[in-house]
């Protein structure tokens, strides 16, 4: 296949087009596919500004992705065929290192991904590697899902992973700190667990109100009240069971702390700026109130599975989260408009 095709292409920080670029060579043990939907992430907008330690320009970005085979490899011995639609997690796990010897693949030493080691999704055609294939985190689209939706299933992903490791279950008050696309998610997730009281926390207004499609019980503007004390005063004083950090902010990690039940845990989900990583933690509460920091990065293979299971059933509903679709060409305005926290989920129909 010796044509061309549109790419998003990035040469640095903040300098990016798209533009008309080879399609890429299927490899010999892999797949070529046709790209059909592939999402714009929060660490994507971050790299935009940027760059990122793991890409070489000038370089494809993208690993949320769903796409068609439009070619096997010659030596291509895996389950799928021409014609198939996958869905693409970017996670490619070693296999080998203490980690994934116990089955702990998202804390594996040598993972690799899709859109940082081999191109990304920001394209018409994604060359799939072997080893992604062998020990990544790639699905048949389930029967009846819109690959549309499929494609988002990796950041799902992450907060399945997140949600099991805090324990959320039955009758849990949750707060969850940051309403954009992973805060909805959560609300889901944390739902089908078996949570009874959800608490969504924003400081945007605008934002605060794109989640309130998934149902959470209480909504808390953190610009205009004292957040903590909010808590606490919708908990009879007590705290939460489980607060989520899902956003960069470190203070947001300072008060998780603070509003949290006796005993309860907190996931730091969304990392910090490098500058900014230590938020002055009164740990302290944490050992007199036996509380559980706990850290998620990643997921494994059947976190994967599962979000593409739960998206669905409609547990997680896609389609609302999904709030605009564009072609390629449109790249620049969707990454504003999630920038702008105007958006959820932008994803690319290239
Ligand atoms: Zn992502
Ligand atoms: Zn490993």
């Amino acid at each position: 296949m010796s044509k061309d095709m549109s790419a998003v292409i990035l040469r640095g920080p903040m300098d990016y087009e798209v533009e008309r670029v080879p399609v890429p060579e299927c490899p010999e043990s892999g797949i070529l596919l046709k790209v059909k939907a592939c999402g714009l992430c929060g660490s994507d907008l971050r790299t935009l500004k940027s760059g990122h330690r793991n890409i070489a320009y000038p370089w494809i970005i993208g690993h949320e992705i769903s796409g068609e085979i439009v070619e096997a490899g010659a030596q291509y011995k895996g389950r799928w065929k021409k014609g198939d639609m996958l869905a693409i997690a970017p996670m490619a796990y070693c296999g080998t290192c203490d980690f994934c010897m116990e089955g702990k693949y998202d804390l594996c030493d040598n993972s690799r991904e899709i859109g940082q080691h081999w191109k990304g999704g920001f394209a018409e055609y994604l060359a799939v590697p072997e080893e992604a294939l062998v020990l990544g985190t790639i699905q048949a689209v389930p029967e009846g899902l819109d690959p549309v939706v499929a494609a988002v299933a990796e950041p799902a992903s992450s907060c399945i992973n997140a949600q099991e490791k805090g324990q959320v279950g039955l009758g849990d008050t949750v707060v969850i700190i940051g309403s954009g696309p992973i805060g909805c998610i959560h609300i889901s997730i944390a739902r089908a667990r078996g949570a009874a009281k959800i608490i969504v926390a924003d400081v945007f207004e605008e934002r605060l109100k794109l989640c309130e499609p998934f149902g959470p019980d209480v909504l808390i503007n953190a610009a205009q009240v004292d957040l903590v004390e909010e808590v606490r005063r919708l908990t009879a004083g007590k705290g939460a069971d489980v607060v989520i950090t899902a956003n960069p902010v470190g203070k947001t990690q300072v008060q998780a702390v603070e509003m949290a039940k006796k005993g309860g845990r907190i996931l730091f989900f969304g990392g910090l700026p490098h500058d900014g990583s230590k938020p002055g933690i009164d740990t302290n509460l944490v050992h007199y109130r036996g509380l559980h920091l706990i850290g998620i990065t990643t997921f494994a293979p059947r976190h994967h599975l599962l979000a593409l299971s739960m998206f669905a059933s409609g547990r997680i509903p896609g389609s609302k989260l999904v709030t605009h679709t564009m072609p390629l060409s449109d790249f620049k305005q969707g990454v504003q408009l999630a920038a702008e926290g105007k958006a959820l989920k932008v994803v690319y129909l290239p």
